[in-house]
């Protein structure tokens, strides 16, 4: 019998294609080095625009809609297809991780929460008021604003949300990788202490910023809960993509954003290049001096 790891498996053909995040049924390989994700809307829109928007490059090729079981789903790009055994990091960038009309819809009909409550309580047992104790129950917008504060997204603008070395190891225990010295610790665990690599990761990140400073797509979207994978091989390629654009959604012309001023609930701003920023200041403070 075979034991899968939870979140990470899927043997496939001559590649080992990996899943860092998300629900294990949404995705299946395909042949020619593509990839099905279980179909949503938002994904679907997003992909159509990026590829014809300048941030292109930093996105996997998309392919429209296909079915399968009688379930749709988005036809992309398998980023790992062109790496022997890769190293993967998944990053979730952004200072806040639902949207904001989440937050909104979670304060209708307030309800308590057990199943939240209990979320709470395995991570962090100190984490729940007296009140939420007496009621074994937490709301969901305390939740929800709780959990950003655990790991680094509202401190650094990022998040580790799981890394998958060549030698097979994997972690996706990061919940409460907050503090720049265990994300830096992390990360050089990643790139096993390789210069060229950190280089090759810097200088993809430089570049993705400065195209999404210019993008237009970027520019009129709020960006939430999407990630940068990062894939590196013992070949010594690195390279560095945008993925998961489920919780990307388009503003409400003129509206647009800068993508670093701070968030205040009603400006939508979701922290990507802030937390970018950042990520390229940690990067770059592990190159050697
Ligand atoms: P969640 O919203 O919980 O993050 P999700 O179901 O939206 O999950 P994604 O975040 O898009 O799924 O992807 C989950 C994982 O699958 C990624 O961390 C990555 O390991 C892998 N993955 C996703 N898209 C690709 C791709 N195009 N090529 C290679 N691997 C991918
Ligand atoms: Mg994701
Ligand atoms: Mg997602």
């Amino acid at each position: 019998m075979v034991h899968w790891t939870p979140l990470a498996f899927a043997l496939q053909n001559r590649h080992s294609w990996v899943q860092l995040a998300g629900h294990a049924g949404n995705f299946q390989a395909r042949d020619g080095g593509r990839l099905m994700k279980r179909y949503c809307v938002c994904e679907e829109q997003c992909l159509k625009k990026l590829m014809t928007d300048s941030l292109r490059p930093y996105v996997p090729g998309y392919y429209g809609v296909v079915q399968k079981d009688e379930q749709d789903y988005n036809l992309m790009d398998d980023l790992l297809n062109d790496f022997e055994s890769p190293s993967i990091m998944d990053c979730k960038m952004g200072s806040r991780t639902y949207l904001e009309e989440e937050l909104l819809k979670a304060r209708e009909r307030p309800r308590l929460r057990k199943d939240m409550y209990d979320k709470m309580v395995s991570v962090d047992p100190a984490a729940p008021t007296e009140e939420e104790r007496a009621q074994q129950g937490v709301l969901k917008p305390r939740y929800m604003q709780w959990r950003e504060t655990l790991s680094s997204t509202a401190t650094l603008g990022f998040r580790i949300e799981g890394i998958k070395k060549a030698d097979g190891t994997c972690n996706t225990s990061f919940k409460k990788t907050k503090h720049r010295e265990q994300v830096m610790k992390a990360l050089d665990d990643f790139v096993d202490g390789n210069v060229h690599i950190l280089k090759l990761y810097l200088q993809r990140l430089e570049e993705l910023c400065s195209a999404l400073e210019k993008s237009h797509f970027f520019k009129t979207h709020e960006v939430v809960g999407s990630s940068l994978l990062f894939v590196h091989d013992a070949s010594g390629k690195a390279s560095v993509w945008m993925i998961d654009f489920g919780k990307t959604v388009p503003l409400p012309p003129p509206m647009t954003l800068d993508h670093r001023t701070p968030w205040v609930e009603g400006n939508r701003e979701d922290g990507y290049l802030w937390g970018l920023d950042n990520l390229i200041d940690i990067l770059t403070s592990m190159l050697p001096q």
